[in-house]
């Protein structure tokens, strides 16, 4: 493993950032959120996405021991794909923007 793939992935969540097409949502992911599923999704044309704020998933949130996803047991099959150190992870990193890294440091400010 590379090793600048952090031991645990609540000091990182680079995973939980990008475009508005970042996760999709497809009909099973969408059933498996339950009734809340509409007010967490946009649509582009028939296609569903998880909501983001501005770059940041809506579903990450801070905790006090680090950051952390909200519906982490209901969490889409795109997200269930990013296993700490693998290769999606590894690119996720590379990718890294400014807002995942403001995002982070207010978790560790705030906890
Ligand atoms: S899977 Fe990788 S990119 Fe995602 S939070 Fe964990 S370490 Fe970060
Ligand atoms: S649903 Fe959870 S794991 Fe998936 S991008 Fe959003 S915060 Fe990250």
């Amino acid at each position: 493993m590379r090793e600048d793939v952090p031991e645990d992935c609540r000091s990182c969540g680079a995973c939980c950032f990008g475009t508005p097409r970042h996760v999709r949502v497809w009909g099973s992911d969408y059933a498996r959120l339950g009734d809340a599923a509409e007010s967490m999704v946009h649509w582009t044309a028939d296609r569903a996405f998880l909501k983001l704020v501005i770059s940041r998933c809506e579903q990450l949130e801070h905790r006090a021991e680090g950051v952390a996803c909200r519906i982490y047991d209901r969490r889409p099959d795109a997200c269930r794909e990013f296993i700490r150190g693998s290769a999606a992870c590894e690119a996720e990193l590379d990718r890294r923007n400014p807002v995942a890294l403001a995002f982070l440091g207010q978790a560790v400010v705030d906890s």
